[in-house]
């Protein structure tokens, strides 16, 4: 990681004040006084603060089951963070991979490690995420294989990827998608005249949310956290 990035995971400092201090001197990597604060570094290098070695924190990995009127931005809005619930120090310097809208529940991943969360949240990954989703109408024979082919979301260049469609009961179903566009779920059945009422992500890869209880987090296993790298 960058030399200045590596200061502010391992210090309180900001950026702009880890770069100061680069200008002034005051970092030594492997003895030698470094400036460059891009200087890709590594976890075997040995990098000093005004004579004081530094050791980058280790990154946290958290599950949390989200509940109803929360959001996953780390500045509250109309409604309130989820991170508020998650009691860990400095909850607001992590980030959530792969957002769900306020009225969602369920599984969200939580990090301080951005490689991390690249790997859930990049289309090219094609990372599956399962929804169990309530319906406004009974569910029409045609639309597990309208979302196997992909449908035209409004205002989309491309139709939407494969997607799996398992259902339940006459309005309820488990929607499997290796997507993340806005709303998609919401929009994948608004284009084939329907409506969810109620929206819930159980898995997201390899990680289920279990019997966690609304509200709840826990740090992720290291299993899980593997599954994804
Ligand atoms: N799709 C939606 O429409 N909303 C979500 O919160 C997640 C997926």
């Amino acid at each position: 990681m960058r030399l200045d990035k590596f200061i502010c995971k391992s210090t309180e400092l900001t950026r702009s004040e880890a770069k100061k201090l680069l200008k002034l001197g005051a970092v030594r990597v492997n003895g030698e006084v470094t400036r460059d604060a891009a200087l890709q570094v590594h976890e075997n290098n040995s990098i000093t603060l005004e004579g004081v070695e530094l050791t980058a924190r280790q990154s946290r990995y958290i599950m949390m089951h989200k509940p109803q009127n929360t959001i996953c931005s780390n500045v509250d809005e109309l409604y309130p963070s989820l991170l508020h619930y998650i009691d860990v120090d400095r909850a607001f310097d992590m980030h959530i991979a792969g957002r769900l809208d306020a009225d969602t529940t369920g599984l969200v991943l939580v990090t301080d490690d951005g490689r991390w969360s690249h790997n859930i949240i990049s289309p090219k990954k094609s990372c599956p995420k399962v929804y169990r989703v309530g319906l406004r109408d009974p569910l029409k024979a045609c639309t597990a294989e309208k979302f196997e082919q992909g449908v035209q979301l409004q205002g989309e260049a491309n139709l939407t990827r494969p997607a799996k469609l398992e259902q339940l009961s006459e309005q309820e179903v488990l929607l499997t998608i290796t997507e993340g566009k806005y709303h998609q779920v919401k929009r994948m059945f608004a284009a084939v005249g329907n409506k969810v009422v109620e929206l819930h992500r159980e898995k997201i890869g390899e990680v289920a949310l279990g019997d966690l209880p609304e509200g709840q987090w826990r740090y992720l296993t290291d299993e899980e956290v593997e599954s994804f790298q």
